[in-house]
């Protein structure tokens, strides 16, 4: 068996937060040993950035996208030196961002004091050693680490519950992944149900499209409701909202919440959401568990979503077209049954409001729900181990896992670890807002200091 690389660094995952962890790291000049673990040919890009479908949109303006910290003008001045210049408020592609990402690691690779060492494997178990710690991969190799960062991102979809029947096993029947390379192309005919109605619904709502010029799509969610559309930069009015005092309950925020949105609406504006009761209700979560959070989790969070993740203009409007067309139906109902006679799913609906139970025959149903919420909740070894060798804990919420200020890791005593950190999406029980791009660049920023 051949010896463990050894590195002071060891970051599992190689998307968006995980590129910006090295490249952060590495621009730091310091002579930091690197290893980045990617078990796909994304590094760098990631699942959102890994898409060469140009209609797939950045869902913020430009403005504000930059991957460094402290310099949220990044992106735009990047697109300029590349003779390629985009307007602050253009919602550039995501395989534009994409390649600004490949960039951005590979002129911090250039610059870097110690070259990176870049694994394409799976890391599939984490455990001490010594004081270290040491990274096992699917391939057989090992990495012994001074510090590990996990930036694996989110956990596959979970399966929706079903009070009867069964989800179909075949995948061209029924899609758990609708990221995986090839697969939306390998569904059967030309019905097709999403589950969910948010942003991994408009992707692959587009995809689909294109792809099969008669394909009638139908996609649901208990609410039915699409991502609100951005009206920035038309819409970027200060609206002079300031957000209630401390000790407001969640009912008077939530009642708050939705006259700001009224009034920004009415006015042509959108919600600045980092200034709203949002923004108070991010920081709720991340201090100790109470009913008002779970309320808040159960009651609110789907409609706050959709605010706080708006469509691009441009993608709101090809999907009016569907629907125009009759390509594209939105309903808000509930699943029943799912039965499968081998003719495709027989999917059983029931309206949301009420209303007869519908039946929907169709060829292949697609799980556009999100992620599974908890990290720990799948079967994947890599968290299995985490937790069988007490370094890391499920967060109270059963969002992500137990997490501390600076992304330090929550041992199964509730400890931060020294040795193992995280950001991103697995920082959301403790902090809410956990996943997009300025998160990102910001949280990378601060364990770069911490690591180097
Ligand atoms: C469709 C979509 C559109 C989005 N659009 C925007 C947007 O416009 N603006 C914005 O700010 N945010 C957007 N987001 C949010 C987005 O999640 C973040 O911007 C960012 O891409 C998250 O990056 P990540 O590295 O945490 O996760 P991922 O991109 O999922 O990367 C995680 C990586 O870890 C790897 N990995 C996981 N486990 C292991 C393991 N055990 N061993 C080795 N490798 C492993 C995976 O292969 C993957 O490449 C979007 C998200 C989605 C899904």
């Amino acid at each position: 068996m051949t010896s463990p690389d050894t590195v002071d660094v060891a970051i599992i995952g190689g998307g968006a937060a995980g590129t910006l962890t090295a490249v952060h790291l590495l621009r730091t000049g310091r002579p930091v040993r690197v290893a980045i673990v990617e078990r796909t040919d994304r590094l760098g890009r990631g699942i959102p950035y890994s898409t060469t479908n140009p209609r797939h949109l950045m869902n913020v303006p430009a403005s504000g996208m930059g991957g460094l910290a402290g310099r949220p003008g990044h992106l735009v001045e990047w697109c300029a030196a590349q003779g390629e210049p985009v307007e602050g408020a253009a919602f550039v592609s995501r395989p534009l961002f994409g390649r600004y990402l490949v960039a951005l690691l590979r002129d911090a690779i250039a610059g870097a004091a110690v070259a990176p060492l870049a694994v394409r494997d799976d890391a599939v178990a984490v455990s001490r050693s010594g004081g270290r710690l040491r990274v096992a991969l699917a391939g057989g190799g090992e990495i012994d680490a001074t510090r590990v960062v996990l930036a694996t991102g989110t956990p596959p979809a979970a399966d929706l519950p079903l009070p009867a029947g069964a989800w179909p096993r075949d995948p061209a029947r029924y899609l758990t992944d609708p990221w995986a390379p090839g697969a939306l192309e390998a569904l059967a005919g030309d019905d097709i149900l999403l589950l969910g109605t948010g942003l991994t619904t408009v992707d692959v709502a587009l995809r689909l499209s294109e792809q099969r010029p008669s394909a009638r799509i139908v996609a649901i969610s208990r609410p039915g409701l699409l991502p609100v559309t951005h009206r920035w930069p038309e819409g970027a009015i200060e609206i002079g909202y300031r957000p209630p005092p401390p000790g407001t309950t969640l009912r008077e925020q939530a009642r708050a919440f939705r006259a700001a949105v009224a009034a920004a609406r009415a006015r042509g504006a959108d919600m600045p959401t980092r200034s709203t009761p949002c923004a108070r209700i991010r920081s709720d979560l991340g201090g100790p568990p109470d009913a008002d959070r779970r309320r808040f989790l159960r009651r609110y969070a789907r409609y706050w979503l959709i605010h706080r993740s708006r469509m691009a203009p441009a993608a709101s409007g090809w999907l009016q077209e569907l629907r125009d067309a009759a390509r594209l139906r939105i309903m808000a109902a509930a699943i029943t049954s799912v039965a499968d006679d081998g003719d495709g799913p027989a999917v059983r609906l029931r309206p949301r409001g009420g209303g007869a139970v519908e039946t929907l025959r169709v060829d292949a149903i697609v799980n556009c729900a999100g992620p599974a919420d908890s990290p720990f909740a799948g079967d994947s070894p890599l968290y299995r181990s985490l937790r069988a060798a007490g370094l890391a804990r499920p967060h109270p919420l059963g969002l992500g896992m137990d997490t501390g200020p600076g992304g330090a890791v929550l041992a199964a005593d509730g400890r931060p670890s020294g040795l193992l950190y995280t950001l991103g999406w697995l920082r959301r029980g403790e902090l809410w807002e956990s996943i997009a791009i300025p998160e990102l660049r910001d949280q990378a920023g601060e364990l770069a200091a911490v690591l180097s």
